[in-house]
């Protein structure tokens, strides 16, 4: 495919910094790691200036060269010194998205993930490990920024971020001084990085701010409710799950909140990164086909079967997770049902980690069902890939969801899902059902409510549709020809930019 050509950065539209824990593909947990990718590189395609700021863990400081140091940070109060270098990360051929790191090796030089150690705990000093990158955020979007590139609006996401809105709130400003706007995105509302209330005064916020109407969560300090609180504006990552957390039980306590601020709060759908993800140009699959001609995806099928060692069986339908395995993920009710998935006949892949109970259980499983059930415990980018391509169908038994991605890969890849109506989900997945089937917007499989008898069902509904041939390739082409790329949800985030960039002390000129 050619290289799309990326227009210079309009000095009419605002300028973006992003600021994220975590970008694809140096260090991702999860779907905020392909977010922070996909959508900066959407909004550059559109004309704006978007730059990120990523903590300098070792796999971003090695994995993006050349680096210069632009700034330094030697005297910040609360934090150790920390430098902030500039480098380029590469999104396709026709662009890079700038990025600004923090250097700081006291917090972030360690072997481990971005949030735990490689045993799974928590880092101890997260607090100042997000902390920094809060300032840093806020730093760079205030008068007080030693860079002369000035963003309009501070985009902010999940807590690792959120106390950037908080410190810009309590940063001393006379207008015309300048001062960034902020947007906080809730990318899964669970987390929300509470900590002690000692360390309101360790990360130098004032007193004031440690206050129901503030950062104060039960007694802690809220990393995301004070984002939340001092943003200028929310947004979420689909429609219904920005419905969803307004009340009990997704609020998770934060619906008051979030009921109270909706004015000001947009549910923005997740695209995903079609160059990544397209099984007719996709590297790490055994075939490559489009939705014109599905004719090689059982060579996938097949390829899989091989690679996670299940019985080469082309009529028996594959189901497939990809995911981390949690409660959330509704993991404990599929291994529930998995002897009765294989009594269909049918056969279950999945990739994931997590919990180490449900690790075990599931790892016990697939012993007890060789050939039927297949289980890879780990991170597996590459086999991610040949599971959406090989699978027949892809199960999200999800709780909630807030946005979900592999609902869309598996659509592009010719694999409906089966899902649990929540969140993203329900945004992004139509059930089959004989009115969606005849009107062609049928794409997958949607359960309610979130019960082992309800899946179970569920797939086996699913498994009696894919012997019917002529109708399942219909499903599976209805899926494929959705539109899930990053244009429109990116034209969606420009539109509350300029909003806020207008009420801004910013010039845009
Ligand atoms: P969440 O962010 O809640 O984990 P999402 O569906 O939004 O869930 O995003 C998960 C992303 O992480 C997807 O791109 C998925 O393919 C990927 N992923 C999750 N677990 C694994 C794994 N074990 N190996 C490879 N990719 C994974």
């Amino acid at each position: 495919m050619a290289p799309i050509p990326i227009p210079a950065p309009s000095k009419k539209e605002p300028r973006v910094l992003f600021i994220t824990p975590e970008v694809y593909p140096l260090c991702k947990t999860g779907g905020l790691g392909d977010v922070s990718a996909a959508l900066p590189a959407a909004l550059r395609a559109l004309g704006l200036d978007v730059r990120l700021l990523i903590p300098g863990y070792p796999q971003v400081l090695a994995g993006l060269k050349p680096k210069r140091k632009v700034a330094e940070f030697e005297n910040l109060e609360h934090f150790p010194p920390c430098v902030l270098r500039a480098a380029k990360l590469p999104v396709n051929d026709a662009d890079s998205i700038p990025v600004f790191i923090i250097d700081c090796p006291e917090l972030y030089s360690r072997e481990g993930g971005p949030y735990q150690d490689t045993a799974g705990r928590d880092w101890p000093d997260n607090v100042l490990r997000f902390g920094l990158l809060g300032k840093i955020g806020a730093i760079l979007g205030s008068d007080a920024s030693p860079l002369k590139w000035q963003p309009h609006i501070v985009h902010c996401n999940d807590w690792q971020s959120g106390l950037t809105p908080a410190y810009l709130h309590f940063h001393p400003h006379q207008p015309p001084q300048r001062k960034a706007a902020s947007v906080m995105t809730i990318h899964n509302l669970a987390f929300q990085g509470n900590f002690p209330p000692e360390t309101v005064a360790r990360l130098g916020l004032p007193a004031r701010s440690f206050n129901m109407h503030g950062a104060e969560f039960h007694g802690q300090l809220s990393f995301l409710k004070a984002g939340l609180y001092y943003a200028d504006h929310i947004t979420t990552v689909s429609p219904n799950y920005a419905r969803e957390i307004q009340s009990e039980p997704l609020g998770f306590g934060l619906q008051g909140l979030l009921s109270a601020r909706r004015g000001q709060m947009t549910g923005i759908i997740n695209g995903i990164d079609e160059s990544v993800w397209n099984p007719a140009t996709d590297p790490y699959i055994a075939s490559h086909y489009a939705r014109t001609d599905l004719s090689a995806k059982i060579a996938n099928k097949r390829a899989l079967q091989k690679t996670m060692a299940l019985t080469q069986d082309d009529t028996a339908p594959l189901f497939a997770a990809i995911s981390r395995i949690t409660h959330q993920k509704g993991f404990d009710v599929l291994q529930q049902i998995a002897p009765q998935l294989v009594e269909i006949p049918a056969q279950l892949a999945i990739l994931g980690s997590g919990n180490a109970e449900m690790e075990k259980h599931l790892t016990a499983l697939a012993r007890a069902y060789p050939g039927r059930i297949a289980v890879h415990i780990g991170y597996t980018e590459a086999l991610s890939h040949l599971i959406e391509a090989g699978a027949d169908c892809f199960l999200m038994p999800s709780r909630f969801e807030p946005c979900g991605l592999n609902q869309m890969y598996s659509q592009r890849y010719g694999t409906p899902p089966l899902v649990h109506a929540t969140g993203g989900l329900v945004d992004t997945v139509v059930d089959c059902t004989p009115a969606t089937l005849k009107n062609g917007s049928a794409t997958g499989f949607v359960f309610h409510p979130m019960t082992a008898e309800q899946l179970l069902a569920t797939i086996r509904r699913a498994a009696k549709l894919f012997e019917d041939t002529a109708t399942w390739r219909m499903l599976q082409q209805n899926g494929m020809t959705k539109d899930f790329s990053w244009r429109n949800s990116a034209a969606a985030y420009r539109r509350i930019y300029r909003m806020l960039a207008g009420k801004t002390d910013y010039r845009t000129a």
